[in-house]
């Protein structure tokens, strides 16, 4: 694991290093992802309108 406490979100895909996911509240969180984009303004990113992201911040883009 090599020291990282990031995990991904299976539900919405957020990336949190929490115990459970602090956008929609899921502890079923996932080490095994891949790919990475931060979304700053979900209104304003067709990326964030393809995957359904309506909040800023690190989502996986493959859990
Ligand atoms: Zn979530």
């Amino acid at each position: 694991m090599a020291g990282s406490r990031e995990r991904a979100c299976m539900n919405c895909k957020k990336i949190t290093t929490g115990s459970e996911c602090d956008n929609c509240g899921s502890t079923n969180l996932t080490t095994n992802y891949s790919g990475l984009i931060i979304i700053i303004d979900p209104e304003k990113s067709e990326i964030a309108r393809e995957l359904g992201l309506k909040k800023p911040g690190a989502y996986a883009t493959k859990t």
